[in-house]
């Protein structure tokens, strides 16, 4: 079924107008935190370092729980020091695994770990802002992220509009960035009729349209209403932001393994890059 376009541009303007409420409120993913444990949540917006970990973690897990990674890993090393994540990645991978496991992902988000510190002692200095400094525009901030092993385009969006939104970095050319395309944004701009394929391409051109000044202006916003309101099974319509506009296509759904994840935990984060 296909939706009327009036659909997608009352959608598409409810997200903007909901993004713009966020970012005027400096929000970080739920309301003003990442996490719900404070000194996680303070280390990741006080150490540059700590937040390119933690977007590592952003996959296949709560969000609250990706986002706490930096800080229970530091916890159990007694550092997160990067020439010693580099290097020590035995003690590294114990850490992450010992129960409770600290990702899901345990084996393999130890070893990201230690090649992004890796990565910021041999390309950046060991100073993550580096990553992101020269006022890069979104299309080469997103590619500089992308660069490291186990972020792809997805976490990249996500990273690159956190930055911009939350922590002020100067970005150029927004017009070049884009929604992540995790399960939550897929999910609901099928249901909301913002586009009738679910794939990347769809998913980034129905954003462009929306907004093309800033298209990962949609990123958070959709994220939270798939979160909050537009779950897998039993979406909360008659709550939900944009329930005077959205079509309630809600026998859509997303296939897929992160469709599978969302399905067992509505909760979810950011699903694989
Ligand atoms: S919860 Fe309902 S109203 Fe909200 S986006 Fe999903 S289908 Fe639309």
């Amino acid at each position: 079924m296909l939706a009327p376009p009036a659909f997608c541009d009352a959608v598409g303007r409810e997200l903007v107008r909901f993004g713009r409420e966020l970012a005027s409120e400096g929000a970080a993913q739920v309301g003003g935190a990442f996490t719900d444990v404070p000194a996680a949540d303070a280390l990741v917006k006080s150490s540059p370092e700590a937040f390119l970990l933690a977007v590592l973690f952003t996959q296949g897990v709560p969000a609250e729980r990706a986002w706490a990674g930096p800080y229970l890993l530091s916890e159990r090393l007694g550092h997160l020091d990067l020439s010693r994540l580099a290097t020590e990645r035995e003690s590294v991978d114990v850490a992450m695994c010992a129960r409770p496991a600290l990702h899901r992902f345990k084996h393999t988000m130890a070893g990201w770990v230690s090649d992004a510190a890796t990565r910021l002692l041999e390309c950046y200095q060991g100073d993550a802002r580096n990553v992101w400094a020269g006022e890069p525009t979104a299309v080469e901030l997103m590619e500089r992220l992308a660069a490291f092993r186990g972020i792809g385009r997805k976490k990249a969006a996500m990273a690159a509009e956190l930055l911009s939104r939350t922590f002020g970095v100067p970005v150029r050319e927004l017009q070049g960035g884009t929604v992540a395309y995790d399960v939550q944004v897929r999910r609901v701009f099928l249901r909301s009729g913002m586009v009738d394929l679910d794939t990347r391409a769809e998913i980034e051109r129905a954003a462009a349209e929306a907004f093309p000044e800033a298209p990962g202006l949609l990123d958070l916003p959709t994220w939270l209403v798939g979160r909050q309101w537009c779950h897998p099974t039993r979406p909360q319509c008659g709550e939900c932001r944009l329930a005077d506009v959205c079509p309630r296509l809600v026998e859509r759904s997303v296939k897929g393994v992160g469709a599978r994840r969302a399905a067992a935990a509505p909760d979810s984060g950011r699903g694989a890059s």
